[in-house]
């Protein structure tokens, strides 16, 4: 870690990594903390349209545990204020996005997606007499399948981007068909490549996930995906510029499909295994793009397996541990 004054004060930066959260530091000046919502959306993998029953590894809560059900606009609002409240104690002088993490943000028509963005982004985050340069939230994070950017919505997303701070973050998992069959992913890698290319043709970042740790795929298979989404293989003879990416460890969570149809799964016989994969995609992952997640994030009381998952700091001290042992950086293997 490498320390550095910011706003008077000492603090670490892991200069291996381009952490999502230095790059926010770096443009807004702040640390910038994500309110994690419930739009009170659904999915097209759950109401028939694409899918039934969902992807396997998806919670009832539609891998959103942390996020707080809020389905109108006054109840945006108010989630993102008690949010606000219990966070600020915590991130003094932070500022503050609206995260619409649950399910699919961007299955509604325009019209319910304008209220409730909208709403999320006029909230008055403090209560009043308390309000400060940070007050209003800065912008968006908008988690959404790729077969759920019609027309319309790649317009109305292309007007937010020009007024606020906007990325879209695409559930992929994998490029292997096998395994985004195995997990009833229900859309194929091309509707994915075409998300990326509307995406990015209008200028709005694009963040990918990944999950490690899917059955029946090796090591190979995971960092094959890596290199296919962050563009160090170019797909159709051109690189994909992601924004940022996401990776998950798979989790095995009370009450999802994964959970009843291989209820013996274990994803990585170790959290060494996992933090040696980490390290690894890493070193082929451009320096540009910023690193979201490395691993997963669910309540304890619904974890399954892998049993280590939730010792998330563990995890993150691991990797970084194991990227300075190597005198590894993120990129440094292309
Ligand atoms: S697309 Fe997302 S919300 Fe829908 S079932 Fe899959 S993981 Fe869950």
């Amino acid at each position: 870690m490498e320390k550095e004054y910011q706003n008077g004060k000492l603090r670490e930066r892991n200069a291996r990594i381009t952490t999502i959260n230095d790059y926010m530091r770096d443009r807004f000046g702040c640390k910038v903390v994500k309110l994690a919502l419930d739009g009170g959306f659904t999915c097209p993998n759950r109401d028939g349209s694409k899918g039934t029953g969902g992807c396997i590894f998806c919670s009832e809560t539609g891998s959103g545990d942390m996020a707080s059900r809020a389905c109108t606009a006054a109840d945006i609002k108010a989630a993102m204020q008690s949010q606000v409240k219990l966070l600020s104690d915590k991130w003094k002088d932070s500022a503050y996005m609206a995260y619409f993490q649950s399910h699919t943000n961007t299955y509604a028509p325009v019209s319910e997606l304008r209220e409730k963005f909208e709403a999320a982004l006029s909230c008055e985050l403090f209560e009043k007499g308390a309000a400060c340069e940070n007050s209003r939230c800065l912008g968006l994070a908008i988690a959404t399948r790729p077969d759920c950017l019609s027309k319309d919505v790649l317009d109305y997303l292309s007007e937010l981007n020009k007024r606020t701070f906007l990325w879209v973050e695409l559930g992929l998992q994998t490029i292997h068909k096998k395994s985004a069959d195995s997990i009833n992913r229900c859309y194929s890698l091309d509707v994915y490549d075409e998300a990326v290319r509307e995406l990015t043709a209008r200028g709005i970042r694009v963040v990918t996930h990944l999950i490690f740790g899917l059955p029946r795929e090796s090591k190979e298979d995971m960092l094959e995906s890596v290199r296919y989404v962050t563009g160090s293989i170019p797909a159709d003879g051109s690189p994909q510029h992601i924004f940022g990416l996401k990776m998950h460890l798979l989790n095995v969570i009370k009450g999802s499909r994964l959970a009843s149809e291989m209820p013996d799964y274990v994803p990585f016989e170790s959290m060494d295994e996992y933090v040696d994969l980490v390290t690894d995609a890493l070193r082929i992952i451009p320096k540009g793009i910023t690193i979201h997640r490395m691993t997963g994030d669910c309540p304890r009381k619904l974890l399954i397996a892998p049993e280590w998952s939730y010792k998330k700091r563990s995890i993150l001290n691991g990797i970084t541990a194991r990227m300075t042992a190597l005198n590894a950086y993120q990129g440094d293997r292309l």
